[in-house]
């Protein structure tokens, strides 16, 4: 629902992704020209989570449609550490495979840095290693994790330059708030990051030029909380019910945004950048196997 957002304030993810996308596929078409290969992406789903489920259906399909070679192993709720490491170990090793995606959240029993941590950092597309989230933070290239790419591809499509903004983001996790702040930080915003225990949210909040939320709270972020003219990235999905139907809302109260200057609505902002980056990260894994078979 865009109710009270002026059409022009809205920032398409749909259509930035799409244009991604296009190229992603045309890329991938003359690579397997050249070469007679393609891309491969493995993704790992442990148990029944039904969001988690509907992401991997999701990233089967899109990987395809550029394509990519899928390869998706689907576990049972109570599949031990050992056992997952060991798949892991074997995409680690197989020359199909070049990007490597564990879902997330992982059952209790696992310990997810375990994991992330094991996948080869050269096929850590979703850019959870620490190998790569060190090389974010200290300025190195690396993988990047892909919702966090995808929203800064998303401002600087809408504004350029984005040198000496005040971005604040609401939200610290090690998958989106924290790479979310390194990645504007790199582009010379002055970075804030607010988390549960910051005081004064509202106060803060009215504060940033770019705010972004990552909370996954269904409308925590209120209009009143938005300065007039800021951009607004919502990061949150969160599936509420309203009138009976259910429905996904971000972390922001999209009704009472209309004096933003523009703003990612949900579903359609952020959603299809993390999927079309996920795939960019997967061809540039494939680009770098390439290049090292010939040096
Ligand atoms: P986490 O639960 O890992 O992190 C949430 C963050 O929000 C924490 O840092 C937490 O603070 C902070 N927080 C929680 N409550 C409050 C509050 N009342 N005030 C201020 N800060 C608060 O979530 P993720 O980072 O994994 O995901 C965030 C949202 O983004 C979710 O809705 C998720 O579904 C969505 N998401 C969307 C993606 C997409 O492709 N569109 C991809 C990934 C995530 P503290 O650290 O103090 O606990």
């Amino acid at each position: 629902m865009t109710v009270g957002i002026q059409p022009s304030k809205l920032i398409d993810g749909k259509a930035v992704a799409n244009t991604l996308t296009t190229q992603i596929a045309a890329d991938v078409a003359a690579l397997r020209s050249a070469t007679g290969k393609v891309p491969g992406l493995a993704v790992i789903l442990v148990g029944e989570d039904p969001a988690s489920a509907v992401y991997v259906a999701y990233k089967h399909r899109q990987t395809l449609a550029v394509g990519m070679a899928s390869f998706e192993h689907k576990l049972p709720a109570d599949t031990n550490q050992d056992d997952l490491l060991s798949i892991v170990n074997e995409l680690n090793q197989d020359p199909s495979v070049h990007g490597i995606l564990v879902q997330l959240p992982l059952p209790s029993q696992i310990d997810p840095n375990m994991v992330l941590n094991a996948i080869d950092p050269t096929k850590d597309v979703d850019g959870f290693h620490v190998q790569n989230a060190g090389r974010l933070a200290t300025g190195q290239e690396g993988f990047v994790p892909c919702t966090p790419r995808g929203c800064l591809l998303l401002l600087k499509h809408r504004l350029g330059d984005l040198a000496g903004l005040h971005a604040i983001i609401v939200g610290r996790s090690n998958i989106v708030g924290k790479p979310m702040a390194q990645l504007l930080l790199a582009e010379n915003c002055t970075v804030t990051v607010a988390h549960s225990r910051t005081r004064e949210l509202p106060a803060l909040c009215r504060m940033a030029d770019i705010l972004v939320a990552a909370v996954g709270r269904a409308e925590m972020i209120r209009g009143d909380w938005i300065k007039p003219g800021a951009v607004v990235v919502d990061i949150g999905v969160n599936r509420v019910t309203q009138g009976g139907k259910p429905r996904l809302v971000g972390d922001v109260a999209f009704a009472e945004a209309a004096h933003v200057q523009a703003i990612t609505p949900v579903p359609g902002g952020v959603g299809p950048m993390t999927i079309a980056c996920l795939l960019a990260n997967t061809l540039s894994a494939f680009r770098h196997t390439l290049a090292a078979r010939n040096n």
